[in-house]
């Protein structure tokens, strides 16, 4: 067996690894370049390393039934892709599957902040008090299970090749961690690289601990949308306040039986 066929049959532990790597390196870049005490960073970085062991397996199990659903509607020639023009040409097939897959993203993590009873397993990633690249993994077993069945629905419903899923993961797995980096662009930089994506400084409005910030920013991995559709904000790093007004408890959200526990308590209102 080559190398190739090895990394190619076993796509979700090399995802896995990648995603392993680059947490990693943003880590210790985050440990040795930004102000904060060690224990306080190793003691945060526990709680939400933490939620890899409760969303792995549901994260694995949901991922092949991804790959299913898009083997089986390219063999049907099933999907939106299929009525429009430019699928026939590999490029603008890559780039328009990649552009739509990112608006449903956009739908989804909309739907998670609008309806109450998601909003309250999504507000679990909100609740940290502290934003750094280990946030990127705090997500509730419940959310993970509801956006990967998100997933599923876009897959059937646009019916992207698995070597697109692939392509797209690879690309929001860095956007995703990066997001979330105590590292923030210059203004300059920021200015620029916001126009088309989403850059850590658009994010950390996001998580801004009051509206109407945490309704802004929703972009996964390009800023388009939130432009788009009106949701686009800017907020400086001294006014950021990371957190959720409702769950500001720090000994709460720092004990992982009392965050995953929230979902299921009476919801105050934002
Ligand atoms: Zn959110
Ligand atoms: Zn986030």
């Amino acid at each position: 067996m080559t190398i190739k066929t090895l990394l190619s049959n076993h796509q979700d532990l090399v995802q896995l690894a990648y995603f392993a790597i680059i947490m990693v390196l943003l880590w210790i870049g985050e440990a040795f370049f930004t102000a904060g005490l060690a224990h306080e960073k190793f003691k945060h970085t526990r709680i939400n390393l933490l939620f890899i062991f409760t969303a792995l397996p549901i994260q694995l199990l949901m991922v092949s039934i991804v790959l299913m659903i898009a083997v089986w509607t390219n063999l049907h020639h099933w999907g939106l892709i299929n009525y429009l023009p430019m699928h026939k040409n590999f490029w603008t097939y890559y780039i328009t599957m990649f552009v739509l897959m990112d608006l449903c993203e956009y739908i989804y993590h909309v739907t998670m902040h609008k309806l109450d009873f998601l909003w309250k397993f999504h507000l679990v990633h909100h609740s940290d008090l502290k934003v750094d690249v280990s946030t990127t993994v705090r997500e509730h077993p419940g959310e993970t299970f509801v956006r990967m069945s998100f997933q599923m629905l876009w897959v059937f419903l646009l019916g992207p090749a698995a070597a697109v899923l692939v392509l797209r993961q690879t690309v929001q797995t860095f956007s995703n961690i990066a997001a979330h980096t105590q590292f923030r662009l210059p203004e300059r930089t920021n200015r620029i690289i916001g126009l088309i994506f989403i850059t850590p400084n658009l994010h950390h409005v996001h998580h801004h601990y009051q509206l109407p910030y945490t309704d802004c920013n929703y972009g996964d991995v390009l800023s388009v949308w939130d432009r788009l559709f009106g949701t686009y904000a800017e907020l400086g790093k001294k006014e950021t306040v990371y957190g959720v007004d409702t769950h500001m408890d720090p000994e709460k959200n720092s004990k992982i039986r009392s965050i995953l526990k929230i979902p299921f308590q009476k919801l105050e209102r934002k």
